[in-house]
This record gives C-alpha cells, structure tokens and sequence, in this order.
C-alpha cells in the first residue's frame, strides 16, 4: 500500500522521494518490538528505513531479518548524540518516534530513567524535525488516561493520574507532557505532528522482562511453572496484536487530516487478568498453577493500578477506516508459537555449539 498522499510537510525532498515511489523513514526505538515490527512493514512496501535505537529495551535479535536490505540502515546510538540525530532527522520524510522507557517494572524500579528518557527525547526530536517541518508521528499510551473509570477512553476524556509520590504516575505524566509538547510544536510552530495513543500491544519479539503480562503469562504456561497474577487479577485489559496496531499506524500516517490529532489505537476485546491466566493455561494446554500475589509484592509498596483500560477506536475509525481485527486467541496461539520455535532456535544452537565442541 502506498501513502495516499504526502504528508504535509515544508520541504521538496519528501515529494521528489514521493514521486519516486518511496518515502525515507527514520524510526526511534527501531529495535524494539514495535518499531522492529513496522520497519519489516515499511520495508516491504518499497519504502527507506534508518533505525535508531541504543538498546536499553530493544534487541539486535529483533533486526537480524532485516539488516540484509539494501534499503535499511540502522544505528546503535543515543538520541542524546545531537550531530547524529540532526543528520538523521535532515535526511527523513517522516520521523516514527517510538523510543521511550516501557514496561510497568521498568518505570516503578527507574523513574528518573523513565521521565527523562520520555520527556528529553521527544523534545529533541521535535525540536531537529521543526528546522525543515518534517512529519513528526510520536507513540503515546493508554496509560494517560490514569485511573479514570469511564471505558471506553474516548481521546477527549479526562486524564486522571495519581499523587506524584507513586512512581508509576511518573510514566503517564512523562508521556502526556510529550503530547502537550508535540502539539504545542503543531500549534505554534507549525510542525506537522500525530500522537497515537497505544494501548496494550502483543505479539511476536514482545519481551516479558519489563513486566508485560501476555509474554510472561505464554511463557510459564509452555514452562508449565506457576503463572502470576498480580493483585486479585479482576483488572482487566485490551489486547492488540502488533500486526493491527503496524496497520493502524501505517494508515494514521498517510492520512494528511491526522495530523494535528490525539488518536487511540487499540483493540476492544476486554478481558480480566484473571480469565487471561485461565485463558492462556486452556490454549497452551498447559499444567501450570495460578498463583495470586500482591501488588506491594509485584511492584512496590502502595502500588495503584488501573482497572480498566477500554479505547474508544471510533476516530482511528473515522480517520483511517480500520479496525483492529485479530481475536485474542488468535494472539495467544501466535504468542505461544512464538516461543515454541524461540526455545527451538535456541536448542538448535546449543546442539550445534556442543557438536562443534565434540
Ligand atoms: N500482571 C500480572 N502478572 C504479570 C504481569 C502483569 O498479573 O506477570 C498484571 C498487571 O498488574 C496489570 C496487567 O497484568 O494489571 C497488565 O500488565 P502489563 O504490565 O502487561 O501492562 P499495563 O497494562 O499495566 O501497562
């Protein structure tokens, strides 16, 4: 699919590459499960991507595929390198920023981490795109929204967070002040900007280190070892398999009347933690027990969570005509399948390392 029409942006270099039937694009965090995800899309209809990640969360592993195309670079270097992230910035049409410090465990145990990572970059490469007004599509998350109880989320709700004194705040506090920052550039600077608010994100390559349920729930239940709830697991949550959300970020960014907008991108099956677990334990057939722990356990003292994550999706609707399709069991099976041929990969390679041994 080619992008229906340029995205509006100041400068000829983006038409030319239109006209030529390609756009180039520069990706933050392109090594990470999401941006992995979308280069491989990017890649394969036709378009130049360059990839920017310094591998805090992300992975070389999520690339490897990727790095034999002629029309893919990638650097392993920080957003804070200015001379680097100014070139890379000059050359791009479109600039997919998706670098930012993820994962519930990771936020609670590093928050200084979390708010400057989140606010420092978007900052910056808000700033390196103004100077040639290049298209700016910036993720956010459904963590905004905060403990506000009113599912489904429509993009104009309320955003209810809690007392600066609970970590996990810091997180949806960093990433709303991105968004007032990257509209603020669209306001008054005129910087072509759009904000996708993601909501909970799954599939292949997703790790399970930074605390993200659906990976960790799939792979105690192939290990067949107690899989975990936190708290009493009647929270609940919306899973969307990363193949929806490259597709609705692939339209939102082609759609010339987004720019300028806050948009949800998630899917609306809801299920609780609790039935996930079962759910999981029933599709991998697996004998792990449930355990419950508290959250004061699982994160920290006085740890709050949201108990409901719900997205309105009738703008992305409206914008683009998608909506995510994939069911959730269809999520797990990918999921599950993901690891079984992981842990293969890996017994190969230990064969081969222990026959090169011998
Ligand atoms: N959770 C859980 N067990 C785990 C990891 C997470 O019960 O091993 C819970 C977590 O407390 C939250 C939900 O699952 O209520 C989703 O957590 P995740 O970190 O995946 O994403 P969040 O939606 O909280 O950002």
């Amino acid at each position: 699919m080619r992008p229906r029409k340029p995205p509006p942006a100041d400068t000829t270099t983006i038409l030319k590459h239109f006209e030529e039937g390609f756009l180039r694009y520069l990706i933050t965090g392109g090594a990470g499960f999401i941006g992995s995800h979308l280069a491989e899309r990017l890649l394969d209809r036709g378009d130049h991507v360059v990839l920017l990640d310094n591998l805090s969360t992300g992975s070389v592993e999520n690339i490897r595929h990727l790095k034999s195309s002629p029309r893919l670079q990638y650097h392993l270097d920080n957003i804070e390198n200015r001379q680097l992230l100014a070139e890379l910035v000059d050359d791009a049409d479109v600039i997919v920023h998706l670098a930012a410090a993820v994962g519930v465990k990771l936020i609670v145990e590093s928050p200084v981490r979390t708010i400057e990572t989140n606010v420092n970059g978007t900052q910056r490469i808000l700033e390196a795109a103004c100077k040639k007004k290049k298209l700016v599509f910036t993720a956010s998350t459904s963590e905004v929204y905060g403990k506000n109880t009113n599912v489904p989320f429509r993009e104009d709700a309320d955003l209810v967070l809690g007392p600066t004194t609970k970590g996990r705040w810091s997180y949806a506090a960093s990433k709303a002040l991105d968004e007032f920052l990257a509209l603020s550039y669209w306001k008054e600077k005129k910087l072509p900007v759009i904000v996708v608010r993601l909501f909970n994100t799954v599939g292949p390559r997703q790790t399970g280190r930074y605390g993200m349920v659906l990976p960790n729930f799939v792979k105690s239940a192939l290990e067949n070892s107690a899989i975990t709830i936190y708290g009493s697991g009647k929270q609940s949550r919306c899973f969307c398999d990363v193949r929806d959300t490259i597709e609705g970020l692939i339209r939102l960014m082609d759609t010339e009347s987004a720019v300028g907008e806050v948009v949800n991108l998630g899917n609306t099956e809801e299920i609780t933690i609790e039935d996930l677990a079962h759910r999981v334990k029933e599709r991998t057939a697996s004998s792990s027990a449930i355990k419950y722990i508290p959250y004061d356990q699982a994160y920290e003292p006085g740890f709050e969570d949201m108990m409901r994550r719900v997205p309105s999706i009738e703008k992305l609707y409206a914008l683009t005509g998608f909506r995510p399709q994939t069911s959730l069991n269809e999520i797990i099976d990918r999921v599950a399948e993901h690891f079984r041929q992981k842990n293969l990969g890996l017994a190969d390679l230990s064969r081969v390392a222990t026959a090169n041994a011998d």
